[in-house]
């Protein structure tokens, strides 16, 4: 079962089997697995996969504001 993964930082592709998880070549960071699965990858055009790469770098920067909102609340308590 191969699986996508995708990078928090420089936001690379990765395909990796078996391990439950991994990190990227570019830049060691551990690598997010992603909700699409290798047949859909493989299907997936160009353009469709740089939208979904924008739509994870979307969610990526809503994650690290809520984080951050977070840290700074528990900062003022
Ligand atoms: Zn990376």
């Amino acid at each position: 079962m191969l699986t996508i993964f995708i990078c928090p930082k420089c936001y690379n592709y990765r395909i990796v089997s078996r391990k439950p998880d991994a990190t990227c070549f570019h830049c060691g960071a551990m690598l997010h697995r992603s909700d699409i699965d290798f047949i859909e990858f493989t299907d997936m055009s160009e353009q469709e996969r740089s939208d979904y790469k924008q739509k994870f770098i979307q969610r990526m920067k809503i994650y690290k504001d809520n984080t951050e909102n977070l840290l700074a609340e528990q900062e003022v308590k």
